[in-house]
């Protein structure tokens, strides 16, 4: 279906996808827990090959032991890497987080920036973390690649591609910019409960009559 579909159909029919999804998860909301940007920069850099379940109970005990950037430099890698360790790969998670954080410090006045360039400046920092901050702490426009996204936009035949970043900019011209940074939670949602990756729930899902892979 998604080779010989038009644009236009593809575009008509992800906005009707989007539309049932609205209405089928109306508490649909970053799975993230934080309380400031700096805090969900932090827990979006753990969640990397981890469920945000994990990180939300790593992060309730690490954020109030941590509060700002220097506090992640105050004490040795290890403990960090201690800290943290239960999120997988705390090796180079600890090492992203105090390099973001240094340069935090020396760049950005200790602040986190509020452009998607900036972001990606940062130590473990790409594309999918920077839409991530700017749509849910800076209200800015952004599509958030994910796992989620990846695997649910291919079986929807709206994509063709693994590459997140084709992903993001195929997305940007399908869905009006004002829908994107609600979309982001849709589709993360969506794979949680539905679209279940290895086993979706085709029978129950409620965008079925749109989806080309159901069975
Ligand atoms: S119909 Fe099945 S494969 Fe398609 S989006 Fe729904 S759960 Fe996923």
């Amino acid at each position: 279906m998604a080779k010989r579909e038009s644009q236009t159909n593809r575009k008509a029919r992800l906005v009707k996808i989007l539309d049932e999804l609205v209405s089928a998860y109306p508490d649909a909301r970053v799975g993230l827990d934080f309380t400031t940007t700096f805090e969900l920069l932090v827990a979006t850099i753990l969640s990397a090959q981890c469920t945000d379940e994990r990180v939300n109970i790593v992060t309730k005990t690490l954020f109030k032991k941590y509060h700002t950037p220097q506090d992640f430099l105050d004490v040795p890698a290890e403990e960090l890497e201690m800290d943290i360790h239960s999120t997988g790969f705390y090796r180079n998670k600890a090492k992203n987080i105090r390099g973001c954080c240094t340069k935090l410090i020396a760049e950005f006045n200790s602040q986190v920036p509020q452009t998607l360039v900036e972001l990606i400046t940062l130590p473990g920092v790409g594309r999918k973390t920077a839409n991530c901050v700017l749509s849910n702490c800076f209200g800015i426009p952004g599509i958030t690649v994910d796992t989620h996204v990846t695997r649910i936009m291919n079986l929807l035949g709206i994509v063709g591609t693994d590459d997140a970043v084709k992903i993001e900019f195929a997305l940007m011209d399908l869905v009006p910019k004002e829908r994107w940074n609600a979309m982001n939670h849709l589709i993360i949602t969506h794979g949680r409960r539905i679209c279940i990756a290895r086993r979706p729930q085709c029978g129950v899902c409620p965008v079925n009559s749109c989806c080309p892979s159901a069975s």
